[in-house]
């Protein structure tokens, strides 16, 4: 455990330490693993857990990313909402107690600088006391900028993964590594919380790919990390790929939550979809974020970047009684906050 122990107290590990993190994982050293993440988040957080209502405002996109199931060439049936419709999920949303929504989508040209500057000032005037979080892809610091003075709060933006060779197998030419970095580089300039991240057992994606992705993180020090399986989708180039690891994705939430104390760390949907008790076993292993779904039911069918995704059950934001519950059978608390970034200033 001297290595993990190096890391919780902020050690770089060189990159034959990260091989032997990675490499030597088995049960009991993820048991502890797990535990010291969960004492970690614990000492920050204390036992809330964040909730952010999730808006797919539209599944159009102009890229083509090979994994994902709403790529410009995937058969996906279509569909955008209006101002109207994003503002009354968010007004369901505040009822259920949510004080964070996420607007996300595929790059949709339709929403351009402007209507996405509308429609941010939208959401802040009718939900002053909420914060809003962007996950639109990439766009110009120009356009960054614009939405944060409009009042977004946060941007996610996964990195996908730190290794170029890896990047490339993944995404067209025109998508490169240098450009989402550049795009994350700009994001955390612009003050805004901001979130990386990655699949966990996407194609080609080797030890090397993590510990890429591990160094990139300590380095940039993001407020939030989103770590999912990579699930395959049947309209895909992938479609013939095997899921991720849940328990590999599992270790790293837990190593990343070691690393970054104070790092926002969602279980995914992903993760909740590819494993029965996937947000339990997530918050367990350090994450203090859950994401369900506010998305308007008949659109919900349609935004599936992988097969089987779950919108049902804990996943949905109208459920949010039945997670409370099964979040308080494991000792935490869902609460009506906007969970920001907190420091450990003052904690130590
Ligand atoms: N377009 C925005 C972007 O690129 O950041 C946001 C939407 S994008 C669909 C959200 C995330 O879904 C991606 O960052 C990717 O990691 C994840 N994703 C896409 N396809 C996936 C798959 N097949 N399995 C698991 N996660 C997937």
């Amino acid at each position: 455990m001297g290595l993990i122990d190096a890391l919780e107290q902020g050690a770089k590990l060189t990159r034959e330490e990260w091989r032997h993190v990675l490499t030597k994982r088995n049960k009991e050293i993820a048991d502890v693993v797990f535990q010291k993440a969960s004492a970690v988040r614990d000492h920050v957080y204390g036992k809330k857990i964040y909730i952010r209502g999730l808006i797919e405002f539209t599944n159009y996109c102009k890229n083509d990313c090979y994994y994902c199931g709403i790529r410009r060439s995937a058969g996906a049936s279509r569909y955008r909402l209006s101002k109207e419709e994003i503002l009354s999920c968010c007004e369901s949303g505040y009822a259920y107690g949510f004080r964070t929504f996420v607007l996300q989508g595929g790059e949709d040209p339709y929403f351009t600088e402007d209507r996405m500057e509308d429609l941010i000032r939208a959401v802040k005037s009718e939900f002053p006391d909420c914060a809003l979080t962007l996950s639109v892809g990439e766009k110009s610091e120009k356009a960054y900028r614009k939405f944060r003075e409009a009042g977004a709060d946060r941007y996610l933006l996964r990195h996908e993964t730190a290794n170029r060779e890896h990047y490339k197998r993944l995404h067209p030419s025109a998508q490169t590594l240098e450009h989402r970095m550049s795009c994350l580089a700009a994001l955390k300039r612009l003050g805004f919380q901001t979130g990386a991240g990655f699949m966990v057992g996407s194609p080609y994606q080797t030890t090397e790919c993590f510990i890429d992705d591990l160094q990139f993180l300590q380095e940039f020090r993001p407020e939030m990390v989103g770590i999912g399986p990579f699930i395959p989708h049947h309209d895909t180039p992938f479609a013939g790929e095997e899921a991720g690891s849940v328990e590999l994705t599992l270790y790293l939430l837990a190593l990343v939550r070691l690393m970054l104390p104070c790092v926002l760390l969602p279980a995914t949907t992903a993760l909740g979809t590819a494993s029965e008790n996937g947000t339990m076993k997530g918050i367990l292993a350090g994450a203090n974020v859950v994401m369900p779904n506010l998305s308007p039911q008949n659109v919900r069918g349609k935004y599936l970047l992988y097969d089987n995704k779950r919108n049902t059950g804990l996943e949905a934001g109208e459920s949010l009684a039945l997670l409370k519950e099964a979040v308080s059978t494991i000792g935490y608390e869902v609460v009506t906050d906007r969970g920001d970034y907190q420091s450990l200033k003052g904690k130590k």
